[in-house]
């Protein structure tokens, strides 16, 4: 059984008070949720005190990125130990903010992931297909491309530890979502990849979310479909009302 997971990723909002603020409220709803798993991403800087205000609590701490070295002359930086040492457990890998914005390519992306992994964090993986991707009837190719180069070199055993984001890109912030069933679609061909490359175990136990514009109206749709595993939301995560909706969608 795949247990869903909410997750709120913070993108560059919220201090370091708005952060811990959000996490004290949000405990006492994380602790009622026995049906999901509860992660948030804040940016870098509040991280440690995000992080000790979740300590003991349902709630998870994720970093937006990392890099894949250990340390070195990075500047402006921040490698796996670091994350750890700030109290993370997981780690968002491959945006499409980040893909965009910083130009990450799918091998940055599996070597990110195989530090994060080494480190003991629990990537979450973002793949996507833009707008005109889609249109032109590319999606599972550019799917199939992100997949294999994202997770080349992996193992079963890594592939284990992971999550993956389906977001497609032209979904993101822009208030329009992939329908349920369009959704659902790009998830059976994320695990038929999975199956292929990882074996039927492997894959059947992946956890893949669905992000792009999920807010409290329509997360019940979503979460229906059998293939969409939880949420990936930036948007509406940033308001706790909103996210306590999100974690207690609605359920059968
Ligand atoms: C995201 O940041 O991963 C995301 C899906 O954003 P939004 O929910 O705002 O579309």
């Amino acid at each position: 059984m795949r247990i869903p997971v909410i997750a709120g990723n913070w993108k560059m909002y919220k201090t370091i008070a708005e952060a811990v603020d959000f996490i004290e409220k949000i405990k006492p709803v994380a602790a009622k949720a026995d049906h999901c798993e509860v992660v948030v991403a804040p940016p870098f800087t509040a991280l440690a005190a995000a992080a000790h205000a979740a300590k003991g609590s349902k709630v998870a701490v994720a970093a937006q990125d990392l890099h894949s070295d250990k340390e070195g002359a990075h500047t402006g930086d921040v490698s796996p130990v670091m994350l750890r040492d700030a109290g993370c457990t997981h780690v968002i890998i491959g945006h499409s903010e980040r893909r965009h914005d910083h130009a990450e390519t799918d091998e940055q992306v599996n070597r990110k992931l195989k530090a994060a992994l080494a480190a003991g964090l629990t990537p979450i993986v973002c793949v996507g297909e833009m707008l005109e991707e889609r249109e032109s009837g590319r999606t599972e190719e550019v799917l199939r491309t992100q997949f294999e180069g994202g997770f080349a070199g992996l193992t079963p055993s890594d592939f284990s530890r992971i999550m993956i984001a389906y977001e497609p890109v032209w979904a993101i912030g822009t208030g329009r979502t992939a329908t349920p069933e369009m959704a659902a679609e790009s998830h059976r061909v994320l695990r038929e990849l999975a199956r292929k490359k990882f074996g039927e175990k492997e894959a059947s136990a992946v956890r893949i979310l669905y992000g792009g514009s999920v807010k409290p109206e329509n997360v019940g749709g979503l979460m229906a479909q059998e293939e969409i595993d939880g949420a990936l939301v930036g948007g509406a995560s940033l308001k706790v009302d909103s996210f306590t909706a999100l974690v207690n969608y609605p359920r059968a």
